[in-house]
């Protein structure tokens, strides 16, 4: 686990918002830098550009307050606190937490038959989408596995079969061939494009994996997109941006292509595209990372 986050965005001296991409085109035009600070309220600890990496990371000798949102273990610890609720979050001791996902599986089912969504969920929403956001800028799930144990119901759920990087959409696709309790999940992705396919309906779809099959000539796609009514909500989620997406997800139809390989007119190139779709029923289960 890393001492601190990679940050996606700093503050100049006046208070003026960067992110990585003006960073990096006044980088690479070769104009100065801004001095930059920590943006979490109250920090302002001395932060600066890594070209090479394309973060926004600490000074040397600089430190992110207690509290402040880079620093991912005490901002852990505020977010359990804060959210903590015997129905959803239950304080163990120790600072650990058991997290219950059975009452955001039987919400999700309920908003996803039409009925209205109940209000009291939405500060649950809102601290899982904390805590999510929080385990996709560590990179890694195993801060939040070292202090938030996951349950449904009677069953402990590992961090491994609910929270899933690009790296292990083939694994989110796999667990929902083979499931049959609506586990929800969550899946960071970053936007690369908005589609309209008829009026009155929207996709935000994220970057694939792509993987090696073992098959020669044969690549596997996995594709992850959000659909909803909302266009402008989905595009408020712009191209480049980093997203987490929780909730019910479902696989799509896979589809297969095939076109000849590119020197050998003898071989064909056969790619596999498959594809895990979610429906939001709330806004909450949506959130930016940076
Ligand atoms: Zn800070």
């Amino acid at each position: 686990m890393s001492r601190a986050i990679k940050m996606r965005r700093a503050v100049g001296t006046h208070g003026t918002l960067h992110r990585i991409a003006d960073l990096q085109k006044r980088h690479d035009t070769k104009q100065t830098l801004p001095t930059l600070l920590c943006d979490s309220p109250g920090c302002g600890a001395s932060v600066k550009f890594v070209a090479e990496h394309g973060y926004i990371g600490l000074n040397k000798g600089a430190e992110h307050q207690p509290g402040c949102r880079y620093n991912a273990p005490s901002y852990l610890q505020s977010l359990l606190s804060t959210g903590a609720d015997p129905d959803v979050l239950l304080a163990m001791g120790d600072g650990k937490y058991e997290l219950r996902l059975l009452i955001l599986q039987q919400a999700l089912k309920r908003a996803g038959g039409g009925e209205p969504g109940a209000s009291p969920l939405e500060g649950y929403l809102r601290t899982l989408a904390d805590l999510l956001v929080l385990g996709a800028m560590c990179e890694s799930d195993a801060l939040l596995a070292a202090q938030v144990t996951l349950r449904l119901g009677k069953k402990k759920v590992d961090w491994d079969n609910f929270f899933h990087t690009q790296e292990r959409y083939d694994a989110a696709w796999e667990r929902l061939g083979s499931s049959t309790t609506d586990l929800p999940m969550a899946l960071v992705g970053t936007v690369r494009s908005h589609r309209s396919p008829q009026p009155g309906s929207m996709f935000l779809n994220c970057a694939p994996k792509y993987q090696q099959t073992g098959v020669a000539d044969r690549r596997d796609f996995y594709e992850v997109s959000v659909g909803h009514a909302d266009a402008a909500w989905l595009q408020s989620f712009p191209v480049g941006a980093e997203i987490v997406m929780f909730g019910l997800w479902r696989q799509g139809r896979s589809s297969t292509s095939s076109r000849p390989h590119p020197t050998d007119p003898r071989r064909t190139i056969t790619s596999v595209t498959h594809k895990l779709a979610l429906w939001p029923s709330f806004k909450q289960q949506l959130a930016r990372v940076e």
